[in-house]
């Protein structure tokens, strides 16, 4: 029986998950389809999942903590970062995986020596990076325009810090995991600390793909190093299907069709 999966997000018209699925289902022969949801409450994520018969599914912003408490069990990364973003329908349990944060790894890869990072944004992409990070050792300062997501990183050991409270120091790398600039054309911080930001970093990454977001483009004028969420996505997706396959296919087959599919 065909098997379906899905993206959940809001929004999600965006999200090249069915394109880059689909094309490794449909070249590698996988008898399997993958479309999206539009999820407006994420405490809807379970049932949802379940009345649509999905065999595993993606989950994009703003749903990736609630998907992490909609699971039966969560494994590996996922369990520390507190964030899921892969879902796989186990005889009927659900059970919960991140691959953001190896993806974004992946994605970094070329860039030389990172040890101190600052994230912007403490939602679930900043968690699983984060996490991600002091695994490696790397200090990582957190900068979010409120307080309340921000206790998570400070048990983290993360330096913490909102808009008003803001210490600048210098970075190898500044990543943007805030959606500002996803659908609209706003920085993730007020202009003045963005620039000076910028000016004190090697490196810059955003996680939104797809476009040049406000925030890249000051880094692209400064002419600093810096990459989009392609790569990222890439990374994450690759790791995604060979979870929805149950590592049936290659990982380099389903890399070779994903990468196919950015370029529709
Ligand atoms: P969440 O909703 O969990 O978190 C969003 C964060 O952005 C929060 O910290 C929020 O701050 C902050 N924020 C939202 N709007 C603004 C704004 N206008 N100015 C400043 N801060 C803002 O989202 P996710 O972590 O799930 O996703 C974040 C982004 O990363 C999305 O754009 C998503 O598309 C992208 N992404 C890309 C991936 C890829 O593969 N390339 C993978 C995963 C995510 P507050 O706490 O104050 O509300």
């Amino acid at each position: 029986m065909k098997k379906l999966f899905s993206i959940f997000g809001n929004p999600v018209s965006h999200s090249r998950s069915p394109l880059m699925h689909n094309s490794v289902f449909k070249h590698l022969g996988y008898d399997a389809c993958y479309t999206r949801t539009h999820l407006i409450d994420g405490t809807r994520l379970k049932e949802t999942f379940f009345s649509l018969d999905l065999s595993g599914a993606n989950v994009t912003v703003p749903h990736k903590e609630a998907a992490f408490n909609a699971c039966d069990e969560v494994r590996g990364f996922a369990k520390k970062a507190g964030v899921v973003n892969t879902l796989v329908n186990e005889d009927g349990k659900l059970i919960g995986y991140n691959t953001d944060a190896d993806g974004f790894m992946y994605a970094i890869d070329e860039f030389q020596e990172i040890k101190k990072v600052l994230i912007l944004g403490a939602g679930g992409t900043a968690k699983a990076l984060a996490a991600r990070f002091k695994e490696d050792d790397i200090n990582v300062s957190v900068l979010n325009r409120s307080q309340a997501r921000l206790s998570y990183f400070e048990e983290l050991g993360c330096s913490c810090f909102t808009w008003k409270d803001f210490k600048l120091e210098t970075y190898d790398l500044v990543v943007n995991t805030t959606s500002a600039g996803l659908k609209d054309e706003e920085l993730p911080a007020p202009k003045e600390l963005i620039q000076d930001m910028l000016n004190a970093t090697e490196y810059v990454a955003d996680a939104i793909y797809g476009k040049i977001t406000p925030f890249l483009q000051i880094a692209k004028e400064k002419n600093i190093i810096y990459k989009d969420g392609a790569d990222m996505l890439l990374g994450q997706g690759v790791l995604a299907n060979e979870l929805f396959v149950n590592f049936e296919l290659a990982k380099e087959d389903i890399k070779k069709e994903m990468q196919k599919s950015f370029t529709i």
